[in-house]
């Protein structure tokens, strides 16, 4: 294809959907003659970015996350506002097979004129899944797409990656979560800035129940100093958020308003005290660092002294014949030798 920057630039910015299709299908791309594109393209795009609302969400695959981003959108769009919804699938690179099922899903919302909806991109492993999910929001921003949400399955490590690209993160539940605590992955739930009960219609006295129990052990975390969570703040007379936990039917439709209310409450309170736009600039910079450290080990396994000697230190490290952390030094001052660093 004959790729204009410029050009796909400003189509993105006019919000054709085209021109957003083809500058993500530009990112996604493993070509290095495409990638040099896709930089220019960042840039030109970058002063149009920054004005959506990134929305977080993770669960189980099961717990009902397309039927309520499903429900959200469409309540978004009657509001007038643009939603786009893009996914990390780390299934989706391994035999083809994807835990998210994207072409099914969201028949609805998929209809939308003011929704765009765009599957995993695969990659084999999940810092390229999250690299191209990152900019393919940075062009939804561009694009003038009021919320983006991106989505994730509740297995590996995708939904740390997922929290640290947005706004805000939402762990989606099942109503019986809160009988089996334990099943619940604690690290998850200290990431999490809102907690959605969904299912509630099945059994609303275990909803609430559930409801009571994460409300308690999310204290707990609080109580525990979670950073994330502003209780180093305690100076700062700006109000400070804390996590909640919400029921919902995401198939009903039923608490998706009060879902929205909570959302735009906490936005208000992290733009007010400043935490948003902290959370955005720390996420800019260890996004650059983790992709200087996944470019440096690449450049690093295809440097050819490196390549060279590999086979044999690693024969030696494990026969145990010279230590580990010797190997590493003597490897990389041959990258080094050869890369002149
Ligand atoms: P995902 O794998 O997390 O995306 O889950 P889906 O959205 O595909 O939902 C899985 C199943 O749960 C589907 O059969 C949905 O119809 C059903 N489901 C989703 N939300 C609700 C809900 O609020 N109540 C009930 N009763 N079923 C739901």
């Amino acid at each position: 294809m004959q790729i204009n920057v410029p050009q796909m630039a400003e189509s993105v910015v006019r919000s054709e959907r085209r021109g957003v299709a083809k500058a993500i299908t530009l990112l996604e791309s493993t070509r290095p003659d495409h990638r040099v594109l896709a930089d220019e393209l960042l840039t030109a795009l970058l002063p149009h970015t920054g004005k959506s609302f990134r929305l977080g969400l993770s669960g189980v695959p099961g717990v009902g996350k397309s039927t309520f981003i499903e429900s959200l959108g469409i309540y978004l769009i009657r509001q007038g506002l643009k939603v786009a919804v893009l996914a990390i699938d780390p299934s989706s690179s391994l035999s083809g097979g994807s835990i998210l099922g994207d072409k099914t899903r969201m028949e609805r919302l998929s209809m939308e004129q003011d929704a765009y909806i765009r599957p995993s991109p695969s990659s084999c492993n999940l810092g390229g899944v999250a690299e191209k999910t990152r900019e393919a929001m940075l062009v939804c921003e561009a694009a003038g797409y009021d919320v983006v949400i991106i989505e994730t399955v509740g297995v590996g490590q995708s939904e740390t990656a997922v929290a640290n690209m947005t706004d805000m993160f939402v762990v989606l539940q099942l109503p019986n979560a809160g009988d089996d605590l334990q099943a619940i992955k604690k690290g998850v739930m200290e990431m999490a800035d809102l907690v959605v009960i969904n299912k509630a219609d099945i059994d609303p006295v275990a909803a609430t129940r559930a409801q009571a129990q994460i409300t308690s052990s999310l204290r707990l975390f609080a109580m525990h100093g979670n950073p994330e969570h502003g209780a180093h703040d305690a100076a700062s007379q700006k109000a400070q958020w804390q996590p909640k936990v919400l029921q919902i039917s995401a198939l009903q439709g039923s608490g998706v308003d009060n879902f929205w209310n909570t959302v735009q409450e906490y936005r208000q309170i992290n733009a007010d005290n400043g935490h948003i736009a902290q959370r955005r600039q720390d996420q800019s910079l260890a996004w650059m660092w983790e992709r200087i450290d996944a470019g440096l080990k690449q450049a690093f396994r295809q440097n050819a002294g490196v390549r060279d000697s590999l086979p044999q230190f690693t024969e030696q490290v494990r026969d145990g014949k010279i230590a580990a952390s010797t190997a590493a030094r003597q490897l990389l001052q041959a990258f080094q030798g050869q890369t002149g660093l």
